[in-house]
């Protein structure tokens, strides 16, 4: 009995740590901070979404996107077509798991400075940070995956991992958010938004992914 009440100490300790780490790093999530008009219902069919969906799972298994009630919190992205901008993103308020399907992904087609506009398809909107996807698809022609999460365990090890680490705590979803996080990945692939999580650019998805995998399997040493 004493063993049993040791183990759920352990695990609502364990429990307690990420909640406190999550929404003491974060603000509450409270939806997307851009206009968003919708073109069309469905997302473009394309050969990629399965990995796409697989590395959603990876994300969720490893606690890179840690859930909250009604979504995770972490957003996955891969271009569409090379030369262009357009993306298939997760969607806002979406849980990442192991059987999402075509509805749990959004198609942002573009941005709109100006009018802080983003024009996309499929049934929900895209995710709140689809500004800085576009961005870095915009200035960064040699990447075509964007995965980004807020994995407690890099969070809590950046300093030790020497990842670079933007200065300013900022707003998550805003255009300002979107261009301090540029600032640091014209220069880098994997970046740490202070006190928010962590970004992960690569040429493939599975670059994208390994050098997450990377990351994360390096804290282990710091045990
Ligand atoms: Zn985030």
């Amino acid at each position: 009995m004493s063993k049993l009440k040791t183990i759920i100490q352990i695990i609502s300790k364990k429990a307690y740590f990420y909640a406190f780490l999550f929404f003491d790093m974060a603000e509450p999530y409270n939806g997307v901070k851009f206009n968003y008009k919708n073109i069309g219902k469905t997302i473009s069919e394309h050969p990629l979404l399965y990995e796409l969906k697989y590395w959603c799972a990876v994300f969720n298994h490893k606690n890179l996107a840690p859930p909250y009630p009604g979504g995770s919190s972490g957003n996955l992205s891969f271009r569409l077509n090379s030369k262009e901008n357009n993306f298939i993103i997760t969607a806002s308020r979406t849980a990442l798991n192991d059987s999402m399907v075509n509805t749990d992904f959004s198609e942002v087609i573009n941005y709109y400075k100006n009018q802080n506009l983003i024009t996309g398809k499929g049934e929900k909107e895209p995710s709140s940070e689809s500004i800085m996807h576009f961005l870095i698809y915009k200035n960064r022609n040699d990447i075509n995956a964007i995965f980004h999460g807020h994995s407690p365990e890099i969070l809590k090890h950046a300093e030790q991992l020497n990842i670079p680490t933007t200065e300013k705590e900022l707003p998550y979803g805003t255009v300002e958010f979107a261009k301090n996080a540029l600032n640091l990945l014209h220069n880098s692939d994997f970046i740490i938004l202070k006190n928010h999580g962590f970004v992960s650019l690569g040429n493939t998805m599975q670059d994208a992914g390994e050098q997450t995998y990377f990351f994360l399997n390096k804290c282990k040493s710091f045990k």
